[in-house]
């Protein structure tokens, strides 16, 4: 292969791998070009500026996104983000190829074949999964400037054996890493509502909290002030307007500050630590 480098600058490394049958090489390039880099939308226009006008529109608001199981994500406005699934929609295939090879004998050109495809097959469930979430990631950061989001215990969640797989899925670390990474870049912020916040529970109307809403529930009515509530945009709505609640405490004044930064807590068992955002 022969490319010319995208960026200008020192080359420090290159780290060759293979996925299943394709070879990569990463390229680390000590670069002052950040051409790469989205542009922060609050940062004072530039006179030579062509695309300032469309940036102007974006990036602006808060929302709310619920992270689920029947849907990649809810967000506050009612968009629902379907999500590719790809392990469910490519599982048959999957059981299939599994299954050939376990029949194949050891050591057999055959099984060595059936391994590569199976192989392939597993890096192109994780390259339709990792798309997936980019877009995802980009498009909020690129629409909103608060983003909240939910604590999610991903590892109790694991543990029930029915949702694991759309859990593994969806991959909510990455989702919530990349969210925190894209958020920074364009000088917006990720508020994570702690753990223990009652999103799908509380009333998005009135505040008022239910005791109990099981899984199963996705639609619910709201017994102190009648409102019919979507289970996932109710639980959206109330992420939203605490992002928004704890931005304005915190600072005062939302959405004034420029190139606020966001520290989100990797979930553990161990912290619980509300609204972990800094104040430039
Ligand atoms: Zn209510």
């Amino acid at each position: 292969m022969r490319e010319s480098l995208r960026f200008a600058g020192k080359i420090l490394s290159a780290t060759v791998s293979r996925v299943a049958d394709r070879w990569l090489v990463s390229i680390t390039v000590d670069t002052q070009d950040d051409s790469h880099l989205p542009q922060a939308e609050n940062e004072p226009q530039d006179e030579n500026q062509v695309k300032g006008e469309s940036r102007r529109s974006q990036n602006q608001g808060a929302v709310g996104v619920d992270l689920g199981i029947s849907a990649l994500a809810t967000l506050s406005t009612g968009e629902v983000i379907p999500g590719p699934k790809p392990h469910k929609a490519l599982l048959g295939h999957l059981q299939r190829l599994s299954r050939g090879l376990s029949r194949k004998q050891k050591g057999s050109a055959n099984r060595k074949k059936a391994k590569a495809r199976l192989a392939k097959l597993h890096a192109r469930i994780t390259n339709i999964r990792s798309d997936a979430l980019h877009q995802l990631t980009t498009d909020l950061t690129r629409r909103f400037h608060t983003i909240g989001i939910e604590d999610l215990n991903v590892r109790g969640m694991i543990k029930n054996r029915r949702l694991a797989r759309s859990v593994a899925d969806m991959g909510f670390f990455e989702f919530r890493r990349q969210l925190t990474y894209k958020s920074a870049m364009r000088g917006g912020q990720v508020i994570v509502a702690d753990r223990w916040y009652p999103s799908s529970k509380t009333c998005s109307g009135c505040g008022h909290k239910l005791d109990e809403l099981p899984l199963s529930v996705r639609d619910w009515t709201c017994p102190a002030c009648g409102a019919v509530h979507d289970r996932d945009v109710n639980a959206a709505i109330n992420l939203r307007n605490l992002a928004v609640s704890s931005t304005v405490t915190a600072c005062r004044e939302e959405g004034a500050g420029l190139g606020r930064k966001t520290k989100a807590k990797p979930a553990s068992a161990k912290q619980e630590v509300s609204f972990v955002h800094v104040c430039a």
